[in-house]
């Protein structure tokens, strides 16, 4: 008898450690399936809620609430059938970006004002703090805050780089207006947390040429 209980016990553990497994194996495909979801409406501008349950084989009331908890964080947009990319229409579409030529998006602007009141766009926070870093003269910067859309002064501001998201440039860099929604993105999507000039300082190094050393140089024949 004290056998059967040994084993009934064993079992019980073994199916709460199974319960664990899978509990925590669904939210991690969730997160990664939302990410996927983001990319998608950002590429193609709009998603068919059927299209994604046949694509992740998972059923449409998944993909329901999927898109229920990127609209709740103000990602996307749900319509009849889907979603798209939260405020399309409003988007302008003749600016284009300084750094790279890409054609800037509301959501993710970045806009650089300088002394004699130009301003001066670009496409995300990527090619956003790259001007700056460059532009010596540039007065003021506003971002776009990723989650609300409002413009926020990049000097209060923090930014999370090479996050799973990629909009635009790579890589990835957004920029939250508080350090509470840039950890909350980060939990779902990864990427680390920067003020501005920690993620000036680590984009410049990312994006710096290797340096020549006169040992290593290859003659060119
Ligand atoms: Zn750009
Ligand atoms: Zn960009």
């Amino acid at each position: 008898m004290q056998a059967f209980w040994r084993a009934l016990s064993r079992h019980v553990i073994v199916q709460s450690d199974l319960l664990k497994f899978v509990t925590y194996y669904n939210t991690m495909f969730a997160s990664e399936r939302r990410t996927i979801i983001l990319q998608y409406i950002a590429d193609r501008g709009r998603v068919q809620a059927s299209d994604l349950a046949t694509e992740f084989a998972v059923s449409r009331m998944t993909i329901h609430r999927d898109l229920e908890q990127l609209a709740d964080e103000g990602l996307v947009e749900k319509v009849f059938g889907g979603a798209v990319s939260p405020r399309t229409s409003a988007e302008p579409t003749s600016v284009s970006c300084m750094m790279c030529g890409m054609r800037v998006r509301q959501r993710t602007t970045f806009v650089l004002q300088l002394g004699d009141d130009t301003q001066l766009r670009a496409c995300c926070p990527h090619c956003g703090l790259m001007l700056l870093s460059s532009r010596t003269e540039a007065t003021s910067a506003l971002a776009a805050d990723f989650l609300h859309g409002r413009m926020v002064n990049v000097r209060s501001a923090v930014f999370l780089l090479g996050s799973d998201l990629t909009l635009c440039c790579t890589p990835s860099v957004l920029c939250f207006q508080n350090r509470e929604d840039a950890g909350r993105f980060q939990a779902g999507f990864g990427g680390e947390i920067m003020s501005l000039t920690m993620a000036q300082a680590h984009l410049k190094n990312h994006m710096a040429l290797p340096e020549v050393t006169g040992t290593s140089e290859v003659p060119v024949t």
